[in-house]
């Protein structure tokens, strides 16, 4: 595996924007992966993991350390229970969501259609705990491998390890990467998985008419916790956002709030990182200003000295 220098990252987000990598590397086998964090280490460099970068955004100054965009990508059924009703499938964290999906689907396996559309890769979903309505990626999985970045050591961990919450996952802490991960899924016979493919067919409609598909990270912040605002029944932030009017009126530069949903930036073309920060800023200062509540991104802001969202 070759560790390459310099290169660009506004091609591999959602975004489109940010500068370059000092380091990238695209590892396949866990021997890839230490050589990886060996690399790193040599280079007394910080690491970023990099799925298919539809929840980050990266500086316009860049990373100034190693990039590693998880590139094992294979699929395969690992155990079929006595049962007979469901099946392991184990997935490597660079496998997209939708070619996990259609991988199940062929193999007449439901259960992650319910996550049809939504961009990313395993290791970023697990890492944030995907959700779409009532579903949420961890109902899934059942146990993973990862690897610790500072000991190198690999570990065989069950779900309970990941303390996954909504928006949440072990992997936050930043001490490990996340190599595979097996999921139980359903087996069913051909017209119970006929009706799993239109499910997934009508939920990427469904996306696609509420949702921007370009140039986003999709949410930028999250829902708030009924704890955290007087109204607990409201925890939804794009209701706060808007009621305030910014659909598709509010803009920094190249950077605008989406017509279709209020709590989506979307860069129209031409806009910096910095333009979405600023954008950001304001939703944010809006928020604050009006109904006295903070939220917080849920969008991974990388290669920033300090954190301009609080
Ligand atoms: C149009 C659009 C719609 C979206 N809709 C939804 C939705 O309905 N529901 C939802 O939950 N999300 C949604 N998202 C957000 C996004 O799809 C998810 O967060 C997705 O999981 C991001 O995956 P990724 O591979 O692109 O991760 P990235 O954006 O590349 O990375 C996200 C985080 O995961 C970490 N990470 C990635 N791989 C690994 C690994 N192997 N080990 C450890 N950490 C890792 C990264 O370091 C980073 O901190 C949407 C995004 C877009 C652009």
């Amino acid at each position: 595996m070759k560790i390459q220098e310099n290169i660009p990252l506004n091609d591999k987000t959602w975004f489109e924007t940010g500068g370059p990598a000092r380091y990238y590397a695209e590892p396949i086998s866990i021997d890839d992966y230490k050589s990886a964090l060996d690399f790193a280490k040599q280079q007394n460099c910080e690491i970023f993991l990099l799925g298919c970068g539809a929840n980050i955004l990266i500086s316009d100054d860049g990373f100034n350390g190693l990039v590693i965009k998880s590139a094992n990508a294979n699929c395969e059924i690992i155990f079929a229970e006595k049962d007979e009703n469901n099946v392991l499938v184990r997935a490597g964290a660079g496998i997209s969501i939708q070619d996990f999906i259609d991988f199940s689907l062929d193999n007449n396996l439901t259960g992650m259609e319910e996550f049809s559309g939504i961009p990313g890769t395993i290791g970023g979903a697990i890492f944030i705990n995907i959700h779409y309505f009532e579903f949420l990626l961890s109902q899934f999985l059942v146990c993973a491998r990862v690897i610790n970045k500072r000991t190198h050591e690999i570990n065989e961990v069950s779900l309970d390890w990941f303390d996954f919450g909504y928006d949440k996952s072990k992997l936050h802490n930043n001490e490990w990467i996340l190599y595979d991960a097996v999921f139980k899924l359903k087996k069913v016979g051909n017209i119970e998985t006929a009706f799993a493919r239109g499910r997934s067919a009508e939920i990427i409609r469904h996306r696609e008419n509420k949702y921007p598909i370009d140039r986003t990270c999709g949410s930028f912040f999250q829902n708030f916790s009924p704890n955290e605002i007087n109204d607990s029944k409201q925890i939804h932030v794009a209701y706060y956002l808007d009621k305030l009017g910014i659909k598709g009126e509010l803009s920094v530069g190249g950077a605008m709030v989406s017509h279709m949903h209020a709590n989506m930036i979307v860069n129209t073309g031409t806009a910096t990182s910095a333009d979405i920060v600023n954008l950001a800023i304001k939703m944010q200062e809006l928020v604050k200003e009006k109904y006295g509540i903070n939220p917080k991104p849920e969008c991974q802001l990388i290669g920033f000295d300090k954190n301009p969202l609080k």
